[in-house]
């Protein structure tokens, strides 16, 4: 196999993760998306930065997460969320993904913030990590507020979220998807990677994502539709404004107005390579 770095077929060492790397290089580190070795400094691998969306449209991608979530969850209004691809200042350079809520107590309004720079693969398994914050805190398909998906903890919210996106990577993304997915188990933040492990382990007791989603919210168990049935059109994403009151009887009550955000920190990759690890095998 060619050195992952330089393509070169000198000997060289085995990676943890099967890539080679020839003995031309004495230092290393590794691809924040997928953890293919690359040479000190570069935060892509070759393979990322080549697919970093090939020219298709971002419409294009989205509409593919969308359809996949309707598969998987059912019916849901996801496609009415607002998403704004944004360059690394405006995001600030270690979050590559964002979103925003805020509710009234009874709906929920929100969008969502991507880092432009992403591969293809990852910027479209982080949209699902985005959509599934949206299905934590409200129902996907009228946006009501979900009291109990807002209650979890950092680590079974993250996890849920990195669940979902796994899921879509194995499913929808081959071998690169297959690689993603080491990459979520291996991050070095442990609010994802252990999150992920425990809501894997919990979903593989039913393999049952609809369910988990209920466990998770209290909500109604709600399936994907077999029949053929046309599915709903979406509902309008709700506008919450800050100074809602209602009326409880005669009485103007402020509403349970609350805001809040979710952000993905940047996956943190293993130690630059400096010497030979003792655990590789050689080439
Ligand atoms: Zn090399
Ligand atoms: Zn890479
Ligand atoms: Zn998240």
């Amino acid at each position: 196999m060619p050195c992952a770095i330089c393509g070169s077929t000198r000997r060289g060492l085995v990676t943890k993760w099967g890539d080679v790397v020839c003995d031309g290089h004495s230092h290393f580190e590794f691809c924040h998306w997928c953890l293919r070795p690359v040479g000190t400094g570069h935060g892509f691998c070759r393979m990322c930065s080549k697919s970093t969306r090939r020219g298709r449209s971002f419409d294009d991608l989205r509409q593919r997460t969308l359809e996949w979530c309707t598969r998987t969850i059912g019916d849901h209004s996801l496609s009415t969320v607002p998403v704004f691809l944004v360059s690394e200042p405006a995001l600030n350079s270690l979050v590559y993904g964002m979103t925003q809520w805020q509710t009234d107590g009874f709906f929920v309004q929100s969008n969502v913030s991507l880092f432009d720079g992403l591969p293809e693969v990852s910027l479209m398994s982080t949209l699902v990590h985005e959509y599934a914050h949206i299905v934590l805190f409200c129902d996907p398909l009228d946006f009501t507020f979900s009291p109990l998906g807002d209650e979890l903890s950092k680590e079974e919210c993250e996890g849920f979220c990195e669940l979902m996106a796994y899921q879509f990577l194995g499913e929808e993304m081959g071998s690169e998807g297959a690689r993603v997915q080491r990459r979520l188990l291996e991050n070095g933040n442990l609010t994802y990677s252990d999150g992920l492990k425990m809501m894997l382990r919990r979903w593989s007791t039913t393999k049952d994502l609809p369910r988990l989603i209920s466990d998770l919210t209290g909500r109604p168990i709600r399936r994907p539709d077999s029949s053929g049935r046309k599915s709903r059109p979406p509902v309008a994403m709700p506008v919450i404004p800050k100074d809602t009151i209602v009326k409880i009887g005669n009485t103007r009550v402020p509403i349970d107005w609350r805001d809040g955000w979710t952000r993905e920190p940047l996956p943190k990759t293993p130690s630059p390579v400096t010497r030979e690890p003792i655990d590789w095998r050689h080439t």
